[in-house]
């Protein structure tokens, strides 16, 4: 590679790398496997290393990933962002250098030995896969709790981290400094975690790819009292060195667990690499019993004052290294294999497995992409597979288990006709994909899209597959405007839907009225137009009429639109349905404009601000949207410049000891409904389990 492909190739790298550090760290929605990302970064690593004149402060290589500041993705809860206080680091939270190959921990111990004058031992310890935590301690008691932030400056989680119950208010032993900072990692158990996720699907939300996603989202809730119903844990296991004044590391962490801090008792002293070879294959199996994620080790030098002498690169400790496990593989029998018409007409073909455990999770679907990757690999139904887990929600077939293969296992036959409406499929050139071309009459593509609509990412109105389904079936929606026109009335005719719910999803339907412009644009479904296209889009031209007025020349002058996007976007406005649909979705009263944003549904909370506590007859969540919705701020502590305490049933009662002492007025969701416009007040009754569970 010569210096000008080198140069080309970094800067795709940076690219690539950067996209995915924010899909990982800010929207915790990874689309691409841990392994391949650490891969990508070697490369990068090694072609900064040959040319050095190409490495620039602002590489991936030199600076840990993110979570600061950062605008809401998929698995973002509402208004988790842009809240946090932030605070600059003591000491900078680094990263880790990580290797897959047990002879780069050789090479990482013999650069030790080689600056060290002295021997030095090493303690080996779980790599816990959370999300980075700092906690300091004052005089025995949390005085403040910081996630890593950017490194540099982290975001104030002291509130939620109090709701953890692992992490103690109060120190106990004797002879702890009076004031130190230790740090860890917050984690989501795998019974956690699968709570979690039974909760979102039942409230039709996007599951959480993997624990340390959800960690990392639960972590950073505006809402405390909802951090604490997470069932986080914390584990602790570095007191950065200037702090006190410890031997060793492993004198500083047994300190640690005097005081009544939550250390693992899962480390080890070891002498020799052969010593970390034996820690390393016994977790390599015997984690795989621990009820929480790792997925790795960290091999540390223990000495403090090694630790000194090495000292740290930009990103890492010199006197650490991680030695990360292979994504974890299960072999499992392909049962059948369906194929799934997406919102764009493009099939997907999909297997159904005998349920197999991997990592911590029963898997029993994997997608096969398209018919050439079928093909290419030769599976047939009844063989046996490997899946593994990428950074997707559904896992992945790597490979098939030849020598398993038996007798009577069926070729699959690609269908040639949709199997939702029928109509004949079709593969345009240069797509790996066979599409349906039914746009307008095929029922899964139209679900599709109405459900696209709805998401997190676009309009955020609390409902999805199962509930468009049962509209649909009625004939009460076929585009996006009909959710705009849907009264109580029509609402109560779908089954197990009560008064609660109906309003729920119209309360929801009246907050979307506040989504910002490029939202709204990325909700319409146009095809290649995703989150960061609609956002340039949006930017680029400021309006609705502008983007569908602009050429195709205009259109390729956006940042990062090529003559697919712009052949698309052109096309799509040029459809006359579609110029009706955002006529109506206008005169509904959606943001059709950056300029028109910020407006909303009413501003008669302008100038409040209110925390919420308890349950309501709305999701929690919903019921911050609605205050938003209407000009009102939210805010998750009551301090003097609290406006009222919106209580809903069993409020916390720190909080309401806290509104009565600051003379915050309290008052009930029938009282807050009165304020809004819009909506007559609830009945004031208690809602029954019964009620509860038949929202949608
Ligand atoms: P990391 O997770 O690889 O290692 C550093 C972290 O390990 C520390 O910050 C700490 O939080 C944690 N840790 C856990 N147990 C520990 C222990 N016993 N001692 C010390 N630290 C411990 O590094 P990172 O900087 O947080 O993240 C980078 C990694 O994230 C990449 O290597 C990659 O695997 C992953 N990533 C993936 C994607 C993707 O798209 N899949 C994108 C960005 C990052």
């Amino acid at each position: 590679m010569d210096f000008t492909e080198a140069k080309k190739r970094i800067e795709e790298l940076r690219d690539i790398l950067r996209e995915n550090s924010r899909r990982y760290y800010v929207d915790n929605a990874p689309t691409m496997s841990d392994m391949e990302y650490d891969f990508l970064m070697h490369e990068l690593e090694e072609l900064e290393e040959k040319y050095p004149e190409l490495l620039t402060p602002d590489s991936p290589t030199q600076r840990v990933g993110s979570d600061l500041d950062a605008p809401m993705g998929e698995n973002a809860e509402p208004e988790a962002r842009r809240e946090f206080r932030k605070f600059p680091h003591r000491y900078p939270m680094l990263s880790l250098g990580n290797t897959y190959n047990i002879s780069e921990i050789e090479a990482f111990a013999e650069r030790a030995s080689k600056i060290l004058e002295s021997g030095f031992s090493y303690c080996c310890e779980l790599k816990f896969d959370g999300t980075a935590i700092c906690l300091t301690y004052r005089n025995g008691e949390l005085y403040r709790a910081l996630t890593r932030g950017d490194g540099v400056y982290g975001d104030d989680v002291t509130e939620n981290v109090l709701h953890i119950p692992s992490i103690p208010r109060k120190l106990s032993g004797s002879g702890y400094p009076a004031e130190f900072e230790i740090r860890g990692e917050i984690l989501m158990p795998y019974a956690s975690f699968d709570r979690l996720n039974r909760e979102r699907e039942d409230e039709e939300e996007p599951p959480f790819a993997n624990p340390r996603n959800a960690a990392s989202g639960s972590l950073k809730l505006l809402d405390p009292e909802e951090t604490g119903r997470r069932g986080l844990v914390c584990t602790l296991y570095h007191i950065p060195s200037d702090s006190v004044s410890f031997e060793t590391h492993d004198d500083a962490l047994k300190a640690a667990a005097s005081w009544g801090l939550p250390v693992s008792d899962k480390r080890k002293l070891c002498r020799s690499i052969g010593e970390i070879e034996d820690y390393i294959s016994y977790w390599d199996t015997e984690r795989k019993r621990l009820p929480f994620p790792t997925d790795g080790i960290v091999i540390k030098i223990n000495e403090m004052a090694s630790q000194r002498v090495l000292g740290y690169t930009a990103k890492s400790p010199r006197w650490a290294v991680a030695y990360k496990f292979k994504a974890e593989q299960a072999l499992t029998r392909v049962v059948s294999i369906d194929y799934q018409v997406g919102r764009t007409g493009a099939v997907t073909p999909v297997a159904n497995l005998e349920p197999v455990l991997l990592a911590g999770t029963t898997v029993k679907r994997a997608t096969l992409n398209n018919a050439d990757f079928i093909r290419d690999l030769d599976i047939r139904i009844g063989d046996w597979v490997y899946v593994e887990k990428g950074g997707e929600i559904i896992p992945k077939i790597t490979g098939i288990e030849e020598s398993r293969r038996e007798p009577g296992t069926i070729l699959p036959e690609f269908p040639t006709h949709c199997p939702d409406c029928g109509m004949a499929l079709v593969r345009p050139e240069g797509e790996a994909k066979w599409f349906c071309t039914n746009t307008d009459g095929c029922p899964t593509q139209i679900k599709g899209r109405l459900v696209h609509f709805l998401g997190r990412k676009a309009m955020n109105i609390i409902a999805g597959d199962a509930t468009v389904e049962q509209m649909y079936g009625l004939d009460l929606v076929r585009t996006p405007a009909d959710f705009y026109d849907l009264h109580l009335s029509q609402l109560l005719q779908l089954e197990g839907w009560k008064e609660k719910s109906a309003r729920r999803f119209l309360d929801s339907v009246s907050a979307s009225k506040g989504v910002s412009f490029d939202h709204v644009l990325f909700a319409l479904g146009i095809r290649y137009v995703g989150e960061e296209t609609a956002r340039a889009l949006s930017e680029h031209f400021g309006s609705i009429d502008a983007i569908a007025a602009a050429s195709k020349e205009e259109l390729l002058g956006v940042p990062d639109v090529g003559e697919v996007i712009a052949e698309s976007v052109y096309e799509w406005f040029r459809e006359p349905r579609h110029a009706v649909e955002i006529q109506r979705l206008k005169a509904s009263g959606l943001q059709m404009s950056l300029s028109s944003q910020g407006a909303k549904a009413s501003d008669v909370l302008e100038g409040k601000t209110i925390v919420v506590s308890g349950t309501f007859s709305i999701q929690r969540e919903d019921m911050k949207a609605l205050i938003s919705a209407n000009g009102g701020k939210n805010s998750g502590s009551i301090s003097g410049k609290t406006s009222f305490l919106l209580a809903g049933e069993n409020p916390g009662p720190e909080k309401i000891k806290k509104a009565e002492a600051l003379g915050v007025p309290i008052i009930s969701e029938a009282e807050f409904r009165a304020m809004i416009p819009g909506d007559s007040p609830l009945p004031e009754t208690t809602p029954s389990e019964g009620d509860q569970l038949s929202l949608f």
